[in-house]
C-alpha cells in the first residue's frame, strides 16, 4: 500500500465518527433552538448557536473525506536497448527486477534490452 492509501485508510475510520457527532450537534442545536423558543431565555440560543457551528464544522470535514480518493499507481520498467537506444515502458514487472537487469532481446535490432529504470505512474 502506498504512503497517500495509508493515510486515506486512517481518514476512513473517522467517517461514521464524524457522521455521528454532525448528526448529534444538528439535534442539539435544534432542540435548545426549540428550548430558546419555548422559555424565551437567550442562553439557549447561545447554546443553539454553538452546537451549529460545531455541526458546520464536523459537516465540512465529513464532505471533505468523502470527497478524497485514493491514488491509483502502477509500476513500470523502462526498457532500453544497448546497441539502437531504443526505450519503451513495460508493465510486465516481475519479482527480482533490477536496474541493469538483462531481460531479452530488442524487437527492433535483436540487442541486448536492460531495465534502465522502475518507477510508479499514477493511474488517471
Ligand atoms: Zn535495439
Amino acid at each position: 500500500m502506498s504512503f497517500e492509501g495509508g493515510i486515506y485508510e486512517i481518514k476512513k475510520r473517522w467517517v461514521p465518527i464524524y457522521f455521528l457527532i454532525t448528526l448529534t450537534s444538528i439535534v442539539m442545536a435544534i432542540f435548545f433552538l426549540l428550548l430558546s423558543t419555548k422559555t424565551n431565555n437567550e442562553d439557549y440560543l447561545g447554546f443553539s448557536l454553538l452546537a451549529f457551528l460545531v455541526s458546520a464544522y464536523f459537516a465540512l470535514n465529513l464532505a471533505r473525506l468523502m470527497r478524497f480518493h485514493e491514488p491509483k499507481f502502477k509500476i513500470v520498467r523502462l526498457l532500453v536497448c544497448e546497441s539502437c537506444k531504443l526505450s519503451y515502458e513495460d508493465v510486465n514487472i516481475a519479482p527480482g527486477d533490477h536496474i541493469f537487469k538483462e531481460v531479452g532481446t530488442c524487437p527492433k535490432c535483436g540487442g541486448k534490452l536492460k531495465i534502465a529504470a522502475i518507477y510508479r505512474v499514477a493511474i488517471k
